[in-house]
């Protein structure tokens, strides 16, 4: 098994390396991988693990593990970046023991349906997405990351069937009902007709969507409230919705990372967050300082493995542990603020402690980049994620030390529900219509109100036809949505008077059941 591993890895990496320019950036690295994957003090280490009869997957983990863990421990980043690369050579010796092939959606001649078992954050963002007709997966749920890129291209998306791969063999179509949550395979005449008309209603209702996406929205009784998109990939700022749209309300810059095969250095994440700004002018751009950890990883960085990644060491928390990372990307996001509108937002936060740190690393590196006269924004907005209850318990002091915050519901949610948003059985514990949640957010709103701060929403629920209007009711005069989705939100909350999306607030806001709420909501 090891021996054909090592054989299957050299040749990829043999193919990969011929196909590169000779001495190029990438030939450096795969042939840095070769050399590691010969490294004779690893070989020697893994054979000894399976002569000890540890099987050959653990003997590869724990022998890479033991050596990525010494270079971690060492300060100098050349150490560093070899202990990126081990992650990778791993991963690959891993795959290729179990005689699995390298995925190369390069091939692709024509577009498919993509059904996997998992999608990771980092495998979906760099599938191509002009190949895509629909993705489903057996694990995973509605805000899986997944799911949400899917949804911010316009790609229908099912989340969390068991069996999917299975049912798949041998099939020559698929419908992905991403409205049912649904997936059939070869379907008859009858279901193809049925999904026809149901499609012709929905083109009818995407052109009506589109003319609307230039239209800010304004409530019939006059209240403008302001919807933003959200950013993943750079690519997004290409969008009809990001020329139209007021703004940035949550630029991901973590997918910057995972696009990326090492760390991004801070002359390249300026470049990336420079372009972003020049692209909405004075328009405001909510970058969120990097949020990995959950379902997050970064193919060239090891993670702890943690029995509960969500409740682990998280975007901020592994920001502090590494700090030299959280300083670079502040570094590059101060320089980028003199481009533009830059507001700063920490992910994550569970106390004003954390904002305070943060806070105060953040002042450090303004004050080194002004020693070095490099100008940067000194009005720049400072605020945090509303994403725990903790934070959430304590809005109005945190609205009080806040220049802004914005509430992640996606994560607000699972953390107030106790429904993991990744986990597909306890999906329908994870409900937005959970009152004790929504009078979460309520609080929030009602302490940012008072203190005539703002605040925005930028999870997956802003998107909510249902639940949008009643954020917009509580007082929340900002929803930041996938670019997909801002013509539909727009065009919803214009139809709507603000008095009665704040009486339809008060009445979801009295219920004590999710399906009180439900029954309410339609
Ligand atoms: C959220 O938690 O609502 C959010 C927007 O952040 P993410 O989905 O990236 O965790
Ligand atoms: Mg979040």
């Amino acid at each position: 098994m090891l021996a054909s591993g090592m054989a299957q890895a050299e040749a990829e990496l043999t193919a990969r390396i011929e196909k590169c320019e000779a001495g190029s950036p990438e030939a450096e690295i795969l042939d840095a991988h070769m050399e590691i994957l010969h490294d004779p003090c690893l070989a020697e280490d893994i054979q000894a693990r399976i002569d000890s009869g540890v099987c050959c997957a653990a003997s590869v983990w724990d022998a890479y593990q033991a050596m990525i863990d010494m270079l971690l421990e060492v300060e100098d980043p050349v150490f560093r970046g070899r202990a990126t690369d081990m992650v990778d050579v791993r991963n690959r010796l891993l795959r290729c023991c179990e005689g699995l092939q390298e995925t190369d959606f390069s091939a692709l001649r024509e577009p498919i349906v993509l059904v996997a078992n998992e999608l990771t954050p980092s495998d979906t963002i760099s599938l191509p997405r002009d190949m895509l007709v629909a993705i489903a997966a057996e694990t995973g749920t509605n805000t899986s990351h997944a799911a949400i890129l899917a949804r911010s291209w316009g790609i229908p998306a099912v989340l969390g069937v068991p069996g999917l791969v299975a049912a798949a063999q041998n099939r020559e179509g698929a419908i992905v009902d991403a409205v049912d949550g649904a997936v059939i395979f070869d379907p008859d005449e009858e279901t193809l007709a049925l999904y026809a008309a149901r499609r012709q209603n929905m083109n009818a209702e995407a052109a009506a969507d589109a003319a609307a996406v230039r239209q800010p929205v304004v409530t019939t009784d006059g209240v403008a409230v302001a919807t933003e998109i959200n950013v993943g990939k750079i690519e997004d700022i290409e969008t009809d919705a990001a020329g139209y749209a007021d703004g940035v309300g949550l630029f991901r810059s973590e997918f910057l990372f995972m696009q990326a095969e090492q760390l991004p250095d801070e002359e390249a994440q300026y470049r990336a967050y420079s372009k972003v700004l020049k692209a909405f002018g004075e328009r405001p751009v909510i970058l969120r300082t990097l949020d990995i950890g959950g379902d997050k990883e970064l193919s060239y960085f090891s993670l702890p493995k943690e029995e509960n990644p969500f409740l682990g060491l998280r975007a901020l928390r592994l920001c502090f542990a590494h700090e030299d990372i959280f300083r670079t990307q502040l570094r590059a996001a101060c320089r980028a603020s003199a481009e533009g509108n830059l507001w700063l937002m920490f992910p994550m936060v569970s106390s004003l402690d954390d904002f305070r740190r943060a806070k105060a690393i953040l002042r450090d590196v303004q004050n080194e980049l002004g020693a070095e006269g490099i100008s940067c924004d000194p009005q720049m907005k400072v605020g945090i994620m509303i994403e725990t209850p903790a934070i959430a318990l304590m809005a109005e002091a945190a609205a009080r030390e806040t220049d802004f915050a914005s509430i992640g519901t996606n994560d607000l949610c699972q953390y107030t529900c106790a429904a993991d948003r990744m986990n597909t059985t306890v999906a329908p514990y994870n409900a937005p219509e959970n009152p004790g949640f929504l009078r979460l957010v309520a609080q929030i709103a009602r302490a940012y109100t008072q203190e005539g701060k703002p605040l925005g929403v930028c999870g997956e629920l802003a998107a909510d036809p249902r639940l949008g209007p009643v954020l917009v009711g509580m007082g929340i005069r900002s929803l930041s949505v996938n670019g997909a989705s801002l013509g539909s939100v727009r065009r919803n909350l214009s139809g709507k008077s603000c008095a009665d999306m704040a009486a339809l607030s008060e009445q979801v806001l009295a219920c004590t059941t999710i399906q009180d709420v439900k029954d309410i909501l339609g």
